[in-house]
Order: C-alpha cells, then structure tokens, then sequence
C-alpha cells in the first residue's frame, strides 16, 4: 500500500483527500491517505461560488446535496450577471447574463447566425433570446423545482457556498470515509535525489510519504523546495492581483440571489455572492492603480452601507500558474498550483480538473518521467485555455474612463491564439470547431458566444433567412422559458424548502 500525504486543509486538501480516498479505498484499501494542516494558518477562506461541473464532484463523492446546502449555507446559481462592463447602452447600465445552460437550437441554422440574420441583435440581449436561463434569473427563480431530484434541475447550476464551512464538511465527510487528519505546522521539508523525503514540523514530528501533495495554497510550501524559476505569471494579461473581500449581513429586503453578480468598477470588477445566510462581496482590483484603502472604499461605496460589514479581508493574488506541477513526488493542488482572478468561479474547478487528473496518472505501481510530463502538460494547458476566455471579458470593452478600462484591449496582445481568433469572428459565428486542438474542459463555444456578444462584438453576416420560420424558433424557447418560470419557484423560498 502506497502512503499519500496532503498539507493543507483548504477546500484543495479536503476535495483531494475525499476524492483519492473514494477512488482508491472503495471496498479495497490501495492507500493511506492522511491530510495534515496547520492549526496556526488558516485557509484563505474565499472561493464561494462554482461552475455547474462541481455539482458532478459532489454527486460522484456520494455527497447528499441538501446537506451540503444546509451545512455550508448555500445557494443555488445558474450563471453570472456581468454589468458595467462597457459604455451605458441607450442610458443603461450595460448588462449580460453568461448562464451554465447550452444555448437551444432550433431551425435549420445554428441559433447564433439565425439571432445575427433576422436582426436580434438589435432588439435585445443575445441571453435572453437563445436560452431559458435568462428568464429565471430576471424572476429572480432558482434552478430547481420542488420536485427536482438530487443534482438535477430545470437548468444546469452551480453553487454558491461558504468556503470555510465547505471545508469542515469535507473534513468531516473524509475522515469518517477513513482519511486520517492531523494537526501540525510544518517547519521543514527535506529534498533527496529531487523527491520530498521528509516533512519536519513546528513540533518536532517527522512524516514520510510515497507522495506528497502539496496544498498549501499560494505558498506553495513543498513545491517551492523542488524548482526555482517555476512559475509562469500572467499578470502581463491579467493585472489585477489583489482583492478585498467584505461579509455583510443580507441588505434588508433583499433574499438570495440565483446568480453571482460581477461589476465591473474603476480598476477591476466586484463580485456579489449570496449564501443562505449573508452576503459574501470583494472588488479584485489592479493594485498598481490603487491603494487597498482606496480599493475597500470603493467597494463599500458601490455597496451602499445599508448593511452591516461583518468581516473584511485584503488579499494578494499570486495570479499565473506552475510550470511543472508534479515534480519527483510531489504534486500541488489548488492555488500552489496556480490561480487566475475568480472572475468565472474556476478555482474549485481547477481542484477537480487536476485531482480527476491525478487519479487516472497514479494507478500504476511505476510513475515515469512520461507520466509526470503528461500531468503537467495537461494542467498547463488548462490554465492557459482559462487565462485566454478570461481576457475575453476585458478585451473587447469600450469603457475609456480610466487608464485601467483604457489598457483593456491591449490584454489581448498576450493571447496568441484569442486575437486571431477575434478577427475571424467579425465575419462568422464561433462554433464548436474553433475550439479544436485546445483543452476546452471548462468553457467551449457556448461560454464563448455568451461573452462574445454580450460584449457586442458581433460578426457581419449578409444572409437572406427565412425570418418566419427563425421567428417561430425565437417564440419557441420563449415559451419553454414561460413553462421554466412556471415550474420553479423564488429562490429564497425553495432555500426555505431545505430547512426542514
Ligand atoms: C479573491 C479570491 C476569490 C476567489 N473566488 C473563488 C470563487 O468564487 N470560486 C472558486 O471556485 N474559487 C475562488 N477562489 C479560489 C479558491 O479560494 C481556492 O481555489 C480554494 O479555496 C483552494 O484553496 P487552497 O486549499 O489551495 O488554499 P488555502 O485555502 O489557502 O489552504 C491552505 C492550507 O494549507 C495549510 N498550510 C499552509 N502552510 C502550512 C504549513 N506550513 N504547515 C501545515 N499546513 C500549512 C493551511 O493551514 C491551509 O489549511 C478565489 C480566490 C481568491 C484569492
């Protein structure tokens, strides 16, 4: 039996943990997995809304879903509304909405190209015309209907969920499945013939593994013992590197949100996530453009202060990722590994990718140089795809009023394969086979449609169409949006469901 150790117990170790101990020990014990994390440090505690794919990690782990609801105060969410992302339209604030869901066909042309043909794009928002996501999140209804099974809904969602008790959950949850926990701070890591050999601790404990994973977050503990000149910063592309968060109490009136709201502000862009509970909110922001206490009195500004602050957090971002992130026995997950700004909820995501990734790389007794190089190459190029559809959302603004929203356009410069494809998507739709040869796990050509056209960046397209017959396609999910309405309910009142 092989001896696995994770340091860190963040959502990174304990989804590690949970996961290898599901895969490997399920009726066969194939290892002993122990977590060990400081009680000294804490876990960075932010990270609480996910793409819809984390819902598969939580169904695969036999996890009850309305437990985890009740136990980390979650909420369900079907997308992100961005706003303010580009000039005011016709007065408004400019506004879009990029929902889980696929966009729904229907006629004899892709639905993109009929919107463009029978001039949709100069009636309305491209969401709300090609999905029924749209519609519930504008009626403030969450994904599911009262008699939704377990993980299932009328749309695909996500969660929004507390870090710090998603954490404990897990833990929980890992140790009664058998992962053995220990608290320790450690001190020292010994390197031999470039694996890990051995961790020392502030307490004088030594520990030996087969495997070390490394989830120390943005330290990068082990990690950083086995190679200098490893990491590969972003920051060229992405400049916002720091971000404060705020916890507030609920505003008075208001009742949980289906959707994350990103804002975009004066040097970077506001989430807005609501838990069961409160409200979780942070502006992630270019630090060289401004002071932490300009950054937390903008965003309380933008908040208004009718609501209670109960805890406020300044962060550093270490944004970029590893460029090998196994290396001898050590591999990192979570943000040792890498992190690009939340501004799509990909953190837990990546956890999943890369412990996914990990299980199906270390089934076999021999663990090559190959195997290793394929992990990494793999990691890698999820990362790099992320940094790519991220810069999409700056890219193609026209907000001119600060250097920061002026600067924008140019974060394209540093993605090759984006600012080719952005020419030739001014003269067709994007589709499914643009994204050939890339590592497209987590967003395809429907996430990349909801942006691109809920930035306005449409393709010329001269077509004659059958307009009835698109007209009838649009009325369609219309219809299916109106029958979506019908069968949820509010948000805050399905979330009262759970309770029970
Ligand atoms: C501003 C911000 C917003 C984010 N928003 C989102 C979001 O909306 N959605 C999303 O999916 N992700 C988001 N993320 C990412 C998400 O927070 C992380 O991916 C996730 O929490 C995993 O963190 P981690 O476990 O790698 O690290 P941490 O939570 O930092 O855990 C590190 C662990 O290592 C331990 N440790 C450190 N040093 C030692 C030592 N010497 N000895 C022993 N133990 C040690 C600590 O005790 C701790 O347990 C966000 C991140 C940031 C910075």
């Amino acid at each position: 039996m092989k001896e696995l150790m994770i340091i860190g117990g963040g959502s990174a170790g304990w989804m590690t943990a949970i996961y290898l101990n599901k895969k490997f020990n399920e009726g066969v014990k194939n290892l002993k997995i122990t977590v060990l994390e400081s009680p000294d440090i804490g876990i960075i505690g932010v990270g609480e809304a996910t793409v819809h794919a984390v819902r598969y990690f939580f169904a695969s782990m036999g996890i009850d879903e309305e437990e985890l609801m009740r136990e980390a105060n979650g909420t369900y969410k079907t997308g992100i509304l961005f706003r303010n992302w580009m000039k005011p339209v016709k007065g408004e604030m400019h506004e879009y909405f990029h929902p889980f869901e696929q966009q729904q066909a229907g006629g004899s042309l892709d639905i993109s190209s009929q919107w463009f043909l029978s001039g949709g794009n100069l009636k309305g928002r491209y969401d709300e015309a090609v999905c029924i996501s749209s519609a519930l999140m504008k009626k403030g209804h969450g994904p599911k209907g009262v008699n939704s099974p377990e993980y299932q809904g009328v749309v695909p969602y996500g969660y929004h969920i507390d870090a710090v008790l998603m954490s404990k959950y897990l833990r929980k949850k890992a140790i009664e499945a058998g992962v053995i926990h220990k608290e320790a701070t450690v001190r020292e890591v010994t390197v031999k013939g470039g694996n890990i050999s051995e961790i020392i601790t502030k307490e004088g404990e030594r520990y030996n593994a087969d495997l070390f994973i490394d989830c120390t977050g943005f330290r990068g503990l082990l990690i950083e013992r086995l190679k200098e000149d490893n990491w590969d910063s972003f920051t060229d592309a992405l400049p916002c590197t720091k971000a404060v968060a705020l916890q507030r109490e609920m505003p008075k009136g208001e009742t949980p949100r289906p959707y994350t709201t990103a804002t975009a502000l004066s040097n970077g862009w506001a989430w807005q996530i609501d838990l069961s509970n409160r409200q979780g909110t942070g502006y992630v922001y270019d630090g060289s453009k401004l002071s932490s206490e300009e950054a937390e009195a903008e965003l309380r500004e933008f908040l208004g202060d009718e609501s209670k602050v109960i805890k406020s957090t300044h962060i550093n971002m270490k944004v970029g990722c590893r460029k090998e992130f196994w290396i001898g026995n050590c591999i990192t997950v979570g943000l040792s590994s890498g992190f690009i700004e939340p501004l799509e909820s990909t953190g837990l995501h990546l956890i999943n990718l890369g412990v996914g990734l990990l299980c199906t790389h270390m089934m076999s007794d021999e663990i090559t140089q190959e195997v290793r190089h394929s992990y990494n190459r793999l990691m890698g190029g999820f990362f790099q795809d992320l940094k790519q559809f991220i810069v999409l959302h700056y890219c193609l603004t026209d907000r001119d009023d600060t250097e920061f929203w002026r600067a924008a356009p140019r974060t394209v410069d540093h993605c090759e394969w984006l600012k080719n494809q952005l020419l030739v998507w001014k003269n067709k739709v994007c589709e499914f086979q643009d994204l050939a040869g890339s590592y497209s796990t987590t967003f395809s050509d429907e996430n990349y449609r909801y942006v691109l056209y809920g930035m306005q960046y449409y393709p010329k397209l001269q077509l004659q169409i059958n307009i009835d017959q698109s007209m009838r396609t649009f009325e369609n999910i219309k219809q299916m949006a109106k029958s979506a309405v019908a069968t949820t309910m509010p948000h805050g009142d399905y979330l009262k469901t759970l309770k029970g």
